[in-house]
């Protein structure tokens, strides 16, 4: 959008006429480096350069924004960047736009005219399940699908200009719905079956996933369409049935697994990720053992781990019996060894193995490229000296609980 503009990418903060933040509020030490980044780029930037934050911090802070940093032109919520273009053409008036709107904001982006490789596309916003700890509902509002004519459009658009890979996002992304005019209803599965059809596209994926929408139509694509990578992201977040009820999570433990089994079944080389969170508010050693009972169990790979944080507007932050930061510590630790084993497992499973894997570019060193496993593993291999497509196959020749090692089969 800005490009259109004629706007161009500076790397020097102090070159840049216009400076803006983008930013995510799920986590309490994600919103405070907003603010500190903020006290760095304002003394940094040139008097004259338009200054703001987008996304969720500034749908979280509101005017108080500028109260904090009052250098700041405009504090604009997630469902508002398509107005840019109106702020920096008024760059008198501060603009404060954390309004809940509807998706305008994709009718008004221009399609990319180059994309990367992964085309990251956004399918739905908001949720509309309360987990007790999460500050997105009120960040992001309640569930919106984008009609399935326009992802299918951006879909296409993206596979014409150099998309290889496809990734659908949303905060709940398998509770995506669609009902067009005529009444027809339209699910993710029916997005993953579309997009298959593009010859240009080999991978598809899709990212963060509620375990109770994994539904049959959905669970059947992984059996049915092979360019459905066999990877999922399905956060457990705890593995104590006390403790997912105190989260408003699902907490029969048995249905979760039961979806592990079937996707297994129609799988079998599905690998399942989650993300978990230590010390919720009253979380005992039992409940603590349980989560790594299941984080075993499960054999889950590529996971994301944190620590509990109180975050504003949450039900959580208001509970008793909240776990110190030592507690939370000392469990985040042994929970990380454990996903390490398991990824140090997998890994070393992989040795021998031939893979299709995705160029994702050079390494530092410049000698070597990284690729992109189907389990999302980062693969070095040796640099050719002749240019190679990007999706290549590769033997996998060595692993470790970080990356793997492999060469390109010719
Ligand atoms: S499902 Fe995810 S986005 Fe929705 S409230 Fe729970 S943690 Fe937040």
């Amino acid at each position: 959008m800005l490009e259109s503009q004629n706007w161009i990418k500076t790397e020097n903060v102090s070159d840049a006429d216009l400076i803006i933040l983008n930013t995510c509020a799920v986590r309490a030490k994600a919103t405070d480096k907003v603010y500190s980044a903020l006290g760095r780029i304002r003394r940094a930037k040139k008097e004259s350069a338009l200054l703001g934050i987008v996304g969720c911090v500034a749908r979280e802070s509101g005017s108080d924004a500028f109260r904090r940093i009052p250098e700041l032109n405009f504090v604009l919520g997630p469902q508002s960047y398509h107005k840019l273009p109106e702020i920096i053409k008024n760059p008198e008036t501060k603009l404060l736009n954390i309004d809940l709107g509807g998706l305008e904001k994709f009718d008004e982006l221009p399609q990319m005219t180059k994309s990367p490789t992964v085309a990251y596309i956004p399918i739905q916003e908001g949720c509309n399940h309360c987990c007790t700890y999460c500050i997105v509902p009120y960040t992001r509002g309640r569930e919106l699908s984008r009609p399935f004519d326009d992802i299918i459009q951006d879909t296409i658009n993206a596979a014409k200009t150099g998309a290889i890979e496809i990734c659908f996002l949303g905060q709940n992304v398998n509770g995506y719905k669609y009902t067009d005019e005529t009444g027809n209803l339209y699910k993710l599965s029916d997005l993953i079956r579309e997009t298959a059809k593009l010859p240009e596209i080999h991978r598809i994926r899709f990212t963060s996933s509620y375990p109770t929408e994994m539904t049959d139509d959905l669970i059947e694509m992984f059996g049915i369409e092979p360019k459905l990578l066999p990877f999922l992201n399905m956060p457990i977040q705890s593995g104590s049935p006390r403790i997912l009820k105190m989260m408003n999570r699902p907490d029969n433990l048995d249905n979760y697994k039961n979806i592990v089994k079937k996707l297994k079944s129609v799988r079998p080389d599905i690998q399942i990720s989650s993300d978990f969170i230590v010390g919720f508010p009253d979380e005992t050693d039992e409940d603590f053992e349980q989560t790594l009972n299941i984080a075993k169990k499960i054999k889950y790979i590529n996971s994301y781990s944190f620590k509990y944080s109180p975050r504003p507007h949450t039900a959580a932050a208001m509970m008793s019996n909240q776990i110190s930061e030592q507690i939370k510590t000392v469990r985040l630790q042994r929970l990380d060894s454990q996903l390490n084993e398991n990824q140090r497992e997998f890994n070393t499973s992989c040795i021998g193995q031939e893979m299709m894997c995705l160029c994702e570019g050079l390494d530092k060193t410049g000698r070597h490229l990284v690729f992109r496993t189907p389990y999302m593993q980062q693969c070095i291999v040796e640099k050719p000296n002749t240019k190679i497509p990007p999706l290549q196959k590769i033997k996998i020749t060595d692993a470790n609980k970080a990356s793997l090692r492999g060469e390109l089969i010719k």
